[in-house]
């Protein structure tokens, strides 16, 4: 999974492309509003992780945007501004979760997944492929059962291409997730 971040401070931005990296999410990290316009254009990315407050391009006119485009990309909006106005108005304008800062790094991760799952029509933890069971909290595949070892790469590669089973169902078998 490909994640957009959208940070201007140096700081915040470090650690969470460190979190969500060490998370098994490869991310890129834009600093400024016109940059992260270009990155999205570009259609790669599963999730954008969006500061309001950023030179440039405000993120808040970024977001009305991207929503006036018909870009159906989850968003995660990470910002200080904690007045409930500022939150009512990103959701308002098509944002699908906030986390304000400073913020806990496992939640941050939490909700970028639980966003993913939606996106996916997957409410539940665990990804299912017929005999194929993937626990993206905990790391771990399973085939009938058994525990099967992946190298980190491999492991990101076929969660990539369960989270879209749509793109590619095996005509032998249904893939589904709960
Ligand atoms: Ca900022």
């Amino acid at each position: 999974m490909r994640l957009l971040l959208v940070e201007d401070d140096a700081m915040i931005g470090r650690a969470m492309r460190q979190g969500l990296g060490d998370a098994g999410f490869v991310v890129d990290w834009v600093t400024e509003g016109r940059a992260a316009e270009l990155a999205l254009g570009n259609g790669v990315y599963d999730l954008v992780l969006l500061d309001l407050g950023l030179p440039g391009k405000d993120g808040m006119a970024l977001l009305r945007d991207l929503r006036k485009r018909h870009d159906p990309i989850p968003v995660l909006i990470v910002t200080a501004r904690d007045a409930v106005s500022d939150r009512i108005a990103g959701l308002n304008e098509g944002a699908d979760d906030y986390v304000l800062k400073p913020f806990d790094l496992d939640e941050l991760v939490a909700r970028v997944r639980a966003l993913l799952r939606r996106r996916a029509g997957n409410p539940g933890p665990l990804l299912e492929c017929g005999n194929l069971v993937l626990d993206p909290v905990k790391r771990e595949v399973r085939l009938q059962g058994e525990a099967v070892s992946l190298s980190a790469k491999e492991f990101a590669l076929l969660e990539t291409l369960m989270q879209r089973p749509g793109a590619v169902r095996p005509r032998s078998s249904r893939c589904w997730k709960r």
